[in-house]
């Protein structure tokens, strides 16, 4: 059972009129579901709630049609029509004892107002954040008004719905009651603009609305930054520390975090477990309310920690619990070895950037709750007694094994090298991709505990060997390797003078250690992949003092990486590293130790001189062995093998997520029967007006 030292994470904790069963709090989170997949949406909460989160809030709810983030997909409360989703939610978090928050919000000239057509408003005129082509209006007293009626009525609804702690949102420059507090935001020369106590007027008024409809039933908390990290522009520190003051016994629990999102949920590429501390710490000290802070905090010690040392009252969490819905309970049942820690790589925030449904990295059940009714730690036993071989001890290969072996098969794992992990093990050595390696950990020590699944290493297997095996079924998760000859999304052919030039690398070989044996001369880095691999490249190079040129034909660096909130941190880490940036430029040859390089859009060519290029272009899947027993399918029969199915990168190279969802998948399906074309549930709107109007009243 649990160790006593991990007995305060599970005292109570009040807050205003309702009691939070343990200190585990789950705080907003997009998710790219929303108000439009409401049962997938309370699914998944309720998975949290499941596995032991005393507190599971919403992600930021709009509370009018002027304050809609279109296309972003949040929840929503502009009028009585939008409580039945989110009191869906609040039943499916209460059934488990939990209970449910949302975090209301307008966000000004944070919003776009694409769907509802309104006008932007703003404290002051300004530019929309976006860079939407309008601007926002500034607000007048009747604006001021409405806005906190607005608030007022939202909060009832939440109430109404069920919630039991309503937020006020002064966080992530995404609020109203945020934007009324920044000097850059707010010009204002009336009560509610010049000096701080003006500024934080309407935040406190804001706050007394909301205890006022709602605190004699719901916990009223407030979700603050204390840092921007931008200068005087922003709040800062020691502003913030005049604004908890102000209002420090106002709210029933502080929420408090770093603005903008980037700087909260930092990759952990850019930041360690529970780096938001030098910017909270004091919160705690200026209120006797409960603190509740975030720091993608996994390991019970650091959050007991935190809570002796009197940094915070509850562990918020965002990530920890999307990557393990059951952490508190595990905890709590001293089961600390099965928690499945975050990796940091910030997939799940892509969901919300690319408006789908939320994945992750390290829980492939994320977000399949309701549609696939797939639970992060319950799975169907097996249908027969089949024995199943898994070729490739990558994240495809081991997460089959571990799903299959949970489900009782007997399974063996036959990995050629002697490492595990396959692309986690090598890329983890990367500068700053360390904590990746949990991927390859959690797994292995999952499948320590099953007797019916044996590994074995330094076992590379031919088709003659898979055919001896004696297996029923075949799973093939070998991997994939990076081209050298410069093909992908901007090539479509070879790049004339890359193939058999020795001086042209690829990931591979840097993870191969390749750096020590480059020719001397500064290296190119050829980045037509977009996402992390050209600027970790460049921090491994750089670190064995090599000159970097970072190019691309992308009109900038890591574009995808934007949707992981890397991006900001990946252009801080070049600058820091003197790393310097071709965009817009494509090779079209190499010779004599010079690229040809071309303009994309001029046309315009000349030349660079470098001793080594790294082609990030593409990869190839690794799949000669599936491509061989396929050529042998007559012999399967004899064999006694009915399937063999080829998995992850050696199907198709992609994520690390990718290949860990293939491996769950394949393991969720075996034996059972097919679902059709469409293998999970959606939601439908009805065709039909009064259906609508019917759900709607
Ligand atoms: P994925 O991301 O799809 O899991 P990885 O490249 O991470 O793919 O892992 C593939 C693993 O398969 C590597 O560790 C590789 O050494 C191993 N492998 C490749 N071919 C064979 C083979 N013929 N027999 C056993 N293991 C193999
Ligand atoms: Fe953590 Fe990555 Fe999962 Fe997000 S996607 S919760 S960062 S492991």
């Amino acid at each position: 059972m649990r160790d006593p030292r991990y007995d305060i994470l599970f005292t109570p904790v009040q807050i205003g009129p309702v009691t939070a069963k343990n200190r585990f709090f789950q705080v907003p989170h997009c998710n790219g579901m929303g108000h439009g997949m409401p049962l997938a949406h309370a699914a998944m909460r309720e998975m949290k709630a499941e596995g032991g989160w005393a507190v599971i809030a919403t992600e930021e709810c709009e509370i009018h049609p002027s304050g809609d983030v279109s296309p972003y997909v949040e929840a929503r409360l502009w009028d009585d029509r939008d409580i039945p989703a989110l009191a869906l939610m609040c039943d499916k978090v209460h059934a488990h004892g939990a209970l449910a928050a949302v975090e209301l919000t307008h966000n000004g000239p944070t919003a776009s107002n694409l769907y509802s057509r309104e006008v932007l408003i703003a404290p002051s005129h300004q530019p929309s954040k976006y860079g939407y082509p309008a601007q926002a209006r500034a607000m007048d007293k009747s604006d001021i008004a409405d806005y906190r009626r607005w608030h007022r009525d939202a909060a009832l609804r939440g109430m109404r719905a069920g919630m039991d702690i309503i937020y006020v949102y002064a966080g992530h420059d995404l609020s109203l009651a945020m934007h009324f507090l920044q000097r850059r935001r707010n010009h204002r020369t009336d009560e509610y603009g010049g000096s701080l106590e003006n500024r934080v007027r309407l935040l406190r008024e804001v706050l007394e609305d909301t205890r006022e409809a709602v605190g004699h039933r719901c916990g009223v908390a407030i979700r603050f930054a204390t840092e921007e990290l931008i200068g005087p522009g922003g709040i800062e520190r020691a502003e913030a520390q005049d604004i908890v003051g102000m209002l420090a016994e106002l709210p029933d629990l502080w929420d408090v975090n770093v603005a903008a999102w980037y700087n909260d949920s930092v990759p952990s590429r850019f930041a360690a477990e529970g780096a938001q501390e030098p910017f909270i710490d004091f919160v705690k000290k200026t209120t006797t309310k409960p603190v509740v802070g975030v720091g993608r905090f996994t390991s019970p010690d650091t959050m007991v920690s935190q809570i002796r040392r009197g940094v915070l009252d509850m562990i918020g969490a965002a990530r920890p619990s999307i990557a393990d819905p059951f952490l508190p309970k595990k905890i709590e049942e001293g089961r600390i070895d099965d928690i499945r820690e975050c990796i940091g790589c910030n997939l799940c925030v892509s969901g919300d950037n690319t408006i789908t449904p939320i994945r992750c990295t390290q829980n492939p059940t994320m977000g399949e709750e309701w549609r696939r009714d797939w639970h992060p730690e319950t799975i169907a036993p097996a249908k027969s007694t089949a024995k199943v071989l898994v070729v490739g001890g990558g994240p495809a290969g081991l997460e089959a094994a571990r799903a299959l072996g949970q489900r009782g098969y007997e399974v063996n794992l036959a990995e050629a090298r002697r490492e595990l992990g396959g692309r986690v093990t090598r890329e983890a050595r990367l500068p700053g991709l360390a904590e990746w390696a949990r991927v390859r950990d959690w797994r292995l020590g999952q499948i320590r505990k099953l007797q019916n699944v044996a590994i074995y290493q330094d076992s590379p297997l031919t088709a003659q060997d898979v055919l001896d095996f004696g297996a029923e079924h075949v799973v093939i998760a070998t991997g994939c390797h990076w081209r050298r000859d410069g093909y992908g999304r901007s090539n479509g052919a070879a790049i004339p003078g890359f193939e058999g030039n020795a001086a042209v690398f690829t990931p591979d070989d840097i993870m191969d250690d390749a750096v020590a044996r480059m020719p001397e001369g500064p290296v190119a880095i050829f980045d037509d992949d977009y996402f992390y691999y050209g600027s970790v490249v460049a921090e491994a190079l750089r670190k064995h003092g090599r000159e970097v040129i970072y190019l691309t034909p992308d009109d900038t660096i890591a574009s995808w990486s934007a949707n992981t909130l890397d991006y900001r941190h990946i252009q801080w880490k070049m600058a820091e590293l003197g790393v310097e940036q071709i965009v817009s430029h494509n090779i079209v040859g190499y010779a004599d130790g010079a690229l040809e390089l071309e303009h994309v859009w001029s046309g315009k060519r000349r030349a660079l001189d470098c001793a080594a290029v790294v082609a990030i272009t593409a990869r190839v899947p690794d799949d000669a062995l599936y491509r061989a027993l396929r050529d042998r399918e007559a012999e399967w029969a004899d064999a006694g093998i009915r399937t063999i199915t080829c998995i992850g990168d050696a199907l198709a190279p992609g994520l690390i997520a990718h290949a860990v969802y293939a491996g769950h998948r394949y393991a969720r399906e075996l034996d059972e029967p097919r679902q059709g074309e469409v293998p999970f549930k959606r939601h439908f709107h009805s065709p039909r007006e009064t259906d609508l109007l019917r759900i709607g009243d």
